[in-house]
């Protein structure tokens, strides 16, 4: 037998409706309803609609759970008016259904099914947890996060300044849930799982404009799925903020405004700010005097600049774009990156047609630059004619100023760390604390190692050898990177532990 009577239905749901329409936002309604209606049967299950509508759930996936009162023609006409978004109208629209008759309170009882919202449920589970996901580390202004599938379980990491963070774990099949929710959400092929995929979505959070480049590597244990965030809204950093060191500031843009050809290649290791310095480049050419072109996968339209999308499904690939943008008589080719042998020749090749090209490559120093650019087959005569200036940065973690506190440094403490240039003495340091998420470091700032060769490296370039091309580099910057951070170390800037992670970034082998 009924628990709620069909009349008794149609008043609330020509009172929800009129309450919608009104302006009254859904949970306060449901609310307002429910303390009209008291202790009643149908009292007790708009309370416990309203507190599934906290948690996230849609208002009809609520109602499926108590079949007994809302029957699936019912849902469904609350679904079709949700998705339409127009709630208001859909409920007196119920109502009168109910009135003439055409549509009918359930037959059964108050309690919920859980059974018939489970399937629903573990969907809305799923759209739920990306959602959160996603808009956790929104607020967190993460700049990008990593589901990372292996044998047991898929970990999710995020990136913060510069380190991985390990954060929750999912199983398998949960895992594959969310895979098809995020290929749902950037319009990927959701039957593909043995091929790179690349897509992009546009949302809003907290009416921030997000624009998240999806990206699927299939591995061994599934869809490794990586969100990159930019927001397209956020006003870019000034120069003065991107290079804070006023004479290096002056350098590169002189450097830029002078050069008329070749390339300029923003080089460091993940993380580093590279593409941050080679927007804010492009910003400085972009006066309205030059035809600038940018090519790769563009994801912010900037005013001035011409925007080719490398889409290699169709054949745009990223040498072909360079072509058209050269073709196209570009006075200067923002290339988003050379990481294949293709790309390298034809970035060459434009800055032998006199184009200037500003680029980036991942590389832990700036030796390597020229080592990768002669593995990818970069012929040393087009290397040594081509290659503008190569600015090579680190970004370094300052120490949380909430939980910054001194410490005693000996020199057995730095012989530990690696630090032995550093004087023993008191130095930086941080425990974490709730406002650095415990990872005691907070802001970061870039230094920088410019190179511009000279007649000791250009001789080194034209024959090729990349041992002789870093004992050029080293004549020529010597340790002035290291010792740039270790001023920054000494005045308390950042912590000795800092110091020694950055060098052995620097120092590594590749
Ligand atoms: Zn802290």
């Amino acid at each position: 037998m009924s628990v709620v009577s069909t009349r008794n239905l149609e008043l609330f749901s020509r009172k929800f409706g009129k309450m919608l329409g009104s302006g009254i936002p859904l949970l306060k309604a449901l609310e307002l309803l429910q303390r009209e209606e008291g202790d009643s049967p149908l009292g007790a299950i708009i309370g416990q609609i309203c507190s599934r509508v906290r948690e996230g759930y849609t208002f009809s996936s609520c109602m499926s759970l108590f079949p007994g009162v809302f029957t699936e023609v019912f849902v469904a006409m609350v679904k079709a008016a949700e998705n339409q978004g127009r709630l208001d109208q859909g409920m007196v629209e119920i109502a009168d259904s109910l009135a003439d008759g055409t549509l009918e309170a359930g037959q059964g009882g108050g309690e919920i099914n859980e059974a018939a919202g489970a399937a629903e449920d573990a969907n809305l589970q799923v759209i739920k947890l990306v959602n959160r996901v996603i808009s956790d580390a929104v607020k967190e202004k993460l700049a990008r996060v990593v589901f990372k599938p292996e044998r047991d379980h898929v970990k999710l990491n995020a990136a913060r300044q510069n380190s991985l963070e390990a954060r929750e774990n999912f199983d398998h099949p949960t895992y594959d849930r969310i895979v098809a929710r995020i290929k749902l959400m950037s319009a990927l092929d959701i039957s593909e799982t043995r091929l790179p995929q690349d897509g992009r979505m546009l949302i809003k959070v907290e009416n921030e404009l997000v624009d998240i480049r999806v990206q699927l590597v299939p591995t061994v244990f599934g869809e490794q799925i990586l969100l990159f965030f930019s927001r397209p809204d956020e006003v870019a950093p000034p120069v003065s903020a991107v290079f804070p060191d006023e004479a290096q500031r002056k350098q590169i843009v002189g450097l830029l405004q002078n050069l008329n050809r070749g390339l300029v290649i923003f080089a460091g290791p993940h993380g580093s700010g590279k593409t941050t310095s080679r927007d804010t480049a492009m910003s400085i050419l972009n006066d309205g005097t030059r035809v600038i072109f940018e090519v790769g996968r563009i994801y912010k339209a900037i005013d001035g600049i011409g925007c080719i999308q490398v889409k290699p499904h169709i054949g745009m690939t990223m040498p072909a774009a360079i072509r058209a943008a050269v073709r196209a008589e570009a006075h200067v080719i923002v290339v988003e990156e050379i990481s294949d042998e293709e790309t390298a020749l034809e970035c060459f090749k434009a800055a032998n047609d006199g184009i200037l090209v500003l680029t980036q490559m991942h590389a832990r120093n700036s030796s390597e630059v020229f080592r990768q650019l002669l593995n990818l087959k970069v012929p040393p005569f087009q290397l040594y004619d081509g290659i503008g200036t190569v600015v090579f940065q680190m970004l370094v973690r300052n120490v949380c100023p909430d939980c910054r506190r001194e410490l005693e440094f000996t020199a057995k403490d730095f012989a530990r760390l690696s630090l032995v240039d550093f004087k023993p003495g008191r130095y930086s340091d941080s425990k974490g604390c709730a406002s650095c998420r415990n990872s005691g470091y907070r802001g970061m700032h870039p230094f920088y190692e410019i190179t511009v060769p000279n007649k000791n490296l250009k001789e080194a370039i034209i024959k090729g050898d990349s041992n002789q091309i870093t004992l050029a580099l080293e004549a020529m910057h010597g340790t002035c990177l290291e010792a740039k951070i270790r001023t920054w170390v000494e005045e308390g800037h950042t912590s000795p532990a800092e110091a020694a992670r950055i060098r052995t970034i620097l120092f590594a082998q590749s």
